[in-house]
């Protein structure tokens, strides 16, 4: 077994034991990380890859690096390279700003194919933070539902790395509540299937505060290889 193989197994087991069903999808977060180390992910049967770099992202899917696997975006997706991502992603998690939709609508229009997307929600409210105020989400969602070729499959957040246990615990039960809010609401076009939220450190209070995907990076691949 590679040790990339052992991490994604031991993370397993403690989603398991965080409360979360066997259900929950494991994205490897693999930016800076190679080909060869994606690759191995894959092999061992991670659920999803995902990456930040537009870029290092196109270099490696042309090394096939993703075969097998479905790939999430995860980063900040500036305008300009929305071509480049609808299409090739299965998913886009990062989605903050009503501009976006309408780009990834026009785009995936013209490749005839349905995008699906997360809503990146900014829960802490940070300045220097991506994704939408919890208090701007209704009006962002209202806007997704008008596009035909867009599908909202949840929400994604990123809170503070340096919060307390207390503070985190609130800002992901905080978005579960969203999560819920918005479900219930049956918008056209959307789905509330993915709450995205927890990594390497975090990830088993994500998980039990109801979190049903989590993106992981150094606990599976260790030090970052570039
Ligand atoms: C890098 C990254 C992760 C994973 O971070 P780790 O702490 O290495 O697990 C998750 N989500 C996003 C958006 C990231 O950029």
């Amino acid at each position: 077994m590679s040790a990339i193989a052992e991490n994604i197994a031991g993370i397993r087991r403690r989603i398991l034991a965080a409360g979360g069903s066997g259900d929950v999808l494991v994205v490897a977060a693999a930016k800076m990380n190679g080909a060869q180390s994606v690759r191995r992910a894959i092999e061992a049967g991670i659920d999803a890859v995902g990456e930040n770099r537009v870029q290092e992202m196109l270099e490696k899917n042309e090394r096939h690096a993703y075969d097998g696997a479905p790939l999430h975006f995860i980063g900040r997706l500036q305008k300009n390279k929305v071509n480049k991502v609808v299409g090739l992603c299965d998913l886009i998690q990062s989605v903050d700003s009503p501009e976006l939709l309408r780009l990834i609508d026009a785009r995936a229009k013209a490749l005839s194919v349905t995008q699906e997307v997360l809503l990146e929600v900014n829960i802490a409210n940070e300045a220097s933070k991506s994704g939408v105020e919890p208090e701007s989400l209704d009006r962002l969602i209202e806007s997704a539902a008008g596009y035909g070729n867009i599908r909202v499959m949840g929400l994604m957040a990123i809170p503070p790395a340096q919060g307390s246990a207390d503070e985190m615990k609130g800002y992901f039960s905080s978005m579960y509540k969203l999560f819920v809010d918005i479900g219930a609401k049956k918008y056209d076009n959307v789905n509330m299937r993915f709450l995205s939220m927890g990594m390497s450190g975090d990830f088993e209070q994500a998980v039990s505060e109801g979190a049903n995907v989590v993106r992981i990076g150094s606990a599976i691949f260790g030090a970052r290889e570039y």
